[in-house]
């Protein structure tokens, strides 16, 4: 199994876009395993983004991710998920993700691109750990549809 952490950034909460974005994923047959709205605050933000520390976009990505409140989600599912996710997702810089992808229908700006979604298994299953605790996740859910989305 492989899990996905997902943001719907700040951006997307305050246009109204979570149900459409959850949406998304959910029609495509993906399923969650966990999902809450927080607010994020600025060593939560430093600590999910670490990887981007010194670069020149860091302090506006820490201000744009803490401005508003933002659902987290986990989406987990056989291997291949976390990549079939960025696809979905779409390029970083919404101007150049194809039309279809949730950045390529919604977005127009790099520093308003509306979800974040994990880009590795490793980095997945590190993510989920800073947002959600062990017991706020339910791992082992089935649905009655599993076997007509999946054989
Ligand atoms: N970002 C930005 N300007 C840039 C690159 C990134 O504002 O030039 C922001 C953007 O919100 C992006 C986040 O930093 O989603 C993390 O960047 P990353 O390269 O990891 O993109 P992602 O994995 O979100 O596609
Ligand atoms: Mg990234």
């Amino acid at each position: 199994m492989e899990r996905a952490l997902i943001i719907i950034k700040p951006d997307a909460v305050q246009r109204g876009l979570i149900g459409p974005i959850l949406t998304r994923l959910e029609q495509r047959g993906l399923k969650f395993v966990g999902l809450k709205l927080i607010q994020v605050d600025e060593a939560l933000a430093r600590r999910h983004y670490a990887e981007h520390e010194g670069k020149a976009f860091f302090e506006s990505l820490v201000s744009y991710i803490t401005s508003a409140p933002v659902v987290v989600a986990v989406v987990a599912g056989k291997p291949g998920t976390v990549e079939m996710i960025r696809t979905l997702v779409g390029a970083t810089n919404p101007a150049k993700a194809a039309p279809g992808t949730i950045r390529g229908d919604f977005g127009i700006d790099i520093g308003r691109n509306l979800i974040h979604a994990s880009d590795s298994p490793e980095s997945g299953e590190r993510e989920t750990a800073i947002f959600f605790k062990p017991e706020e996740l339910i791992a082992d859910w089935s649905r009655a549809v599993d076997p007509w989305v999946q054989e």
